[in-house]
């Protein structure tokens, strides 16, 4: 990658960088991000990889703290469902008003308790489900590249605990490649 910003257009160079990153109202920190940075003028390319997975780490964050869910992580998990306003209220509420939805993203109104159990219940689903999809996206990597040796780090379980970031990750080579493939990369996460 080169810079847009300089005349004579470098190579960016990739740095490791701690990246802050908002979402659903929650403050986390990327680290291990490798920025492709201008060694001239210092201009950054910020790039969040592994999209899908960090958003999958916020959702299991937010199902399974007790407390309420605010209306932006309401909203949140919504998309991370990718269902639009009316497929959620038709899955978690019997009011005949979808707009229903709307006053819990906003804050207007809370859902109530048997429906807060629900909305958490759905996400733990989609949450199961989509980590079927790495499974089986792992699967088919073993099959394919026995040579690389991926097996320890296919584990669902390492896996899932290293995006947790509860885990230090003993061949990020092999990771990285394994989540490359993917559609990511290799991100790490703390909630702030
Ligand atoms: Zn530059």
């Amino acid at each position: 990658m080169k810079c847009s910003e300089c005349d004579s257009k470098p190579t960016m160079k990739k740095v490791a960088e701690t990246i802050p990153y908002t979402i659903a109202g929650m403050e986390f920190q990327l680290k291990g991000l490798k920025v492709p940075t201008c060694p001239e003028c210092g201009n950054k390319e910020i790039v969040i990889p592994a999209i899908k997975n960090l958003h999958m780490v916020v959702a299991e964050i937010l199902v399974s703290q007790v407390s309420d869910l605010k209306g932006p992580q309401i909203k949140f998990l919504r998309k991370f469902m990718r269902l639009n306003q009316q497929q959620f209220h038709s899955l978690v509420s019997d009011n005949p008003s979808d707009a229903v939805v709307s006053r819990w993203e906003n804050d207007k109104t809370s859902p109530g308790y048997p429906t807060l159990l629900l909305i958490k219940k759905l996400v733990q689903e989609k949450i199961l489900e989509d980590q079927k999809e790495f499974e089986r996206i792992a699967d088919q990597i073993q099959k394919a590249e026995t040579a690389a040796k991926l097996d320890e780090f296919l584990a669902p379980l390492s896996l899932k605990e290293f995006l947790n970031g509860q885990q230090e990750c003993g061949n990020r080579k092999a990771l990285s490649k394994f989540l490359t493939y993917t559609g990511s990369a290799y991100v790490q996460v703390r909630a702030g």
